[in-house]
C-alpha cells in the first residue's frame, strides 16, 4: 500500500457519512503517488494525514423570523480548511443539501484551485442549510443578518474571506457585508464578490465563466483549434453557465442546449444569454415562484423546452460539454452519450459535477477533460484581484480585472499541462492539476513546521 492508499483508507473510516468529502480526497490522493515517491519527507512530516483534516470546523445555529412571524433554526458552517498559503478563502452556499461533509468537500477542493491561481489564498467554505428558493428579500434579508451575526466573530479580512457559491449572491453578499459593517464598525474587504459602489469589483459575476472559456480556449490554442464553429452544451442556466454561452459564443462558438433544475432547452440558432440573465434575475427576486427555464421559448418560440431531468443535455451532440451546475450530475451513461455523439472536450464549470466513473470513462476515450478545481478558478481568481483592488483601496477597469483574469486562466492550464508532462501523464489534467495546487500548498506547509 502506498502512502496516499493508507491515507484514502483512513479518511473513509474516519469519514463514513461524508461520501463527498471521501470522493474529492480519493480523487486527489490518487494522482499524488508519484510526487509523494519523489519526496519521502512528506511523508516523515504526516503531510497529507495533516491536509485532510480542516484547520478549523466551525458549526453554528442561525436562528431567523420568517415573513408569518414564525421563528425558523437553520444550521450554519465555516470550514476553514487550510490557511498554508494565504487567509481562508472560499465561498458559502445556502442549500439544503449543505451539511459539514459538503462543505469539508468543497473547502478541501478550494485549497489546491486557490493555489493553482497563483494569488495568496488559503482554502476555506461555508454555508447553510438555509434554502433560498420561494424566499421573500425580507427573509433573505433576515437570514443573511442572523447568519453573519455569528460568522463576523470568525472572519476578516487577513483571516478568513467568505464569497458566494450556490444560493449566494450579490444580494445576499450586500446583506452579510452590511451586517459585518455593522457589528464591526470597520470598512474592509472582508467579503467577495460585493456590489460595485462598496468595493466589488468588475468582472467578478462574469469570472468564473469566462474563466472556464478561457482556459478551454488556451487548450484549443495550443492544439492550433479555436472556439470557432464548435458545438457546445451546457448543463445549468445559473451565473457560472451564463457568463460560459456569452463567452464562448464570442469566441466563435454555437451553445445549443442548457438547463436548470426542472428541464432543459434546445436552441438550435444558438442560446441567447441575455434571456437567461432575465431569467436568472426573475427566479432571485423571489417574487414570483413559477420562474423557470420554461420561459426561454417565450422569447425564441423555435427553441425546444424539455421538461425533465437537465441531464438530458448531455444527449445532444457536441464538441464541448460545460457542467456548470452542481457536483456529481454528469455520470457514466451521459459520457457514454458524450463520447458516442464525438464530444472532444468537457470543461468543469462547477465543483466535482463529473462523476469518477464517467471521469475515467471520458479520459480514457480520448475526450480531454478539465477539472473544476483548475478550470473554474477564475471566479475566485478575480476574488483574489477584487482582495487586492480593497487593499489599495482603489478599483480596475473592467479591461484590466479581465485580462489579468485571462492571463491567470493560461497560467493554471500550462501549469496543469507542465505538471503532468513533467510525471509522464501528458494530458492528464486532472492529475496535473492535482500535483501543481498540491506542490505550492505542501512546501509552504512543511517551511511553516508542524
Ligand atoms: N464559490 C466559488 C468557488 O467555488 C468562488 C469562491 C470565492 O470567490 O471565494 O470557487
Amino acid at each position: 500500500m502506498t502512502y496516499a492508499e493508507r491515507i484514502i483508507e483512513q479518511v473513509k473510516e474516519k469519514n463514513a457519512n461524508e461520501p463527498e468529502f471521501i470522493q474529492a480526497v480519493t480523487e486527489v490522493l490518487e494522482t499524488l503517488d508519484p510526487v509523494l515517491e519523489k519526496h519521502p519527507e512528506y511523508e516523515e512530516a504526516g503531510l497529507l494525514e495533516r491536509l485532510v483534516e480542516p484547520e478549523r470546523v466551525i458549526q453554528f445555529r442561525v436562528p431567523w423570523v420568517d415573513d408569518q412571524g414564525k421563528v425558523q433554526v437553520n444550521r450554519g458552517f465555516r470550514v476553514e480548511y487550510n490557511s498554508a498559503i494565504g487567509p481562508y478563502k472560499g465561498g458559502l452556499r445556502f442549500n439544503p443539501t449543505v451539511y459539514l461533509g459538503m462543505l469539508k468537500f468543497l473547502g478541501f477542493e478550494q485549497v489546491f484551485k486557490n493555489s493553482l491561481t497563483t494569488l495568496p489564498m488559503g482554502g476555506g467554505k461555508g454555508g447553510s442549510d438555509f434554502d433560498p428558493k420561494g424566499k421573500s428579500n425580507n427573509e433573505i434579508m433576515h437570514f443573511c443578518q442572523s447568519f453573519m451575526t455569528e460568522l463576523s466573530r470568525h472572519i476578516g479580512p487577513d483571516t478568513d474571506v467568505p464569497a458566494g457559491d450556490l444560493g449566494v449572491g450579490g444580494r445576499e453578499i450586500g446583506y452579510m457585508f452590511g451586517q459585518y459593517k455593522r457589528l464591526r464598525n470597520e470598512f474592509t474587504g472582508v467579503l467577495t464578490g460585493k456590489g460595485l459602489p462598496f468595493g466589488g469589483s468588475l468582472a467578478r459575476t462574469e469570472a468564473t465563466g469566462y474563466g472556464l472559456v478561457y482556459f478551454t480556449d488556451e487548450y484549443l490554442r495550443c492544439h492550433d483549434d479555436s472556439f470557432e464553429g464548435k458545438t457546445v452544451v451546457v448543463h445549468g442556466s445559473g451565473n457560472v453557465a451564463i457568463y460560459a454561452i456569452q463567452k464562448a459564443t464570442q469566441l466563435g462558438g454555437k451553445v445549443v442546449a442548457c438547463s436548470d433544475t426542472k428541464g432543459w432547452v434546445y436552441d438550435a440558432e444558438g442560446i441567447d444569454y441575455k434571456i437567461l440573465e432575465n431569467i436568472y434575475a426573475a427566479k432571485r427576486s423571489g417574487h414570483d415562484k413559477g420562474v423557470s427555464l420554461a420561459m426561454y421559448t417565450d422569447e425564441r418560440p423555435n427553441a425546444e423546452y424539455h421538461a425533465e431531468d437537465g441531464r438530458g443535455v448531455w444527449g445532444v451532440p457536441c464538441d464541448i460539454a460545460l457542467p456548470c451546475a452542481r457536483e456529481n450530475t454528469l455520470h457514466l451513461e451521459d459520457a457514454q452519450k458524450l463520447v458516442a455523439n464525438g464530444c472532444k472536450i468537457v470543461g468543469e464549470g462547477a465543483n466535482m459535477p463529473t462523476t469518477p466513473d464517467a471521469t475515467t470513462y471520458l479520459m480514457e476515450n480520448g475526450v480531454a477533460f478539465f477539472p473544476g478545481k483548475a478550470a473554474n478558478a477564475g471566479g475566485v481568481a478575480t476574488s483574489g484581484l477584487e482582495m487586492s483592488q480593497n487593499s489599495e483601496r482603489l478599483s480596475w477597469t473592467f479591461e484590466e480585472v479581465d485580462s489579468k483574469l485571462q492571463g491567470i486562466m493560461k497560467n493554471i492550464y500550462h501549469a496543469a499541462d507542465d505538471a503532468a508532462r513533467e510525471y509522464g501523464l501528458e494530458g492528464n489534467y486532472v492529475a496535473g492539476a492535482n500535483i501543481a495546487g498540491f506542490l505550492k500548498v505542501a512546501n509552504a506547509m512543511m517551511a511553516q513546521g508542524i
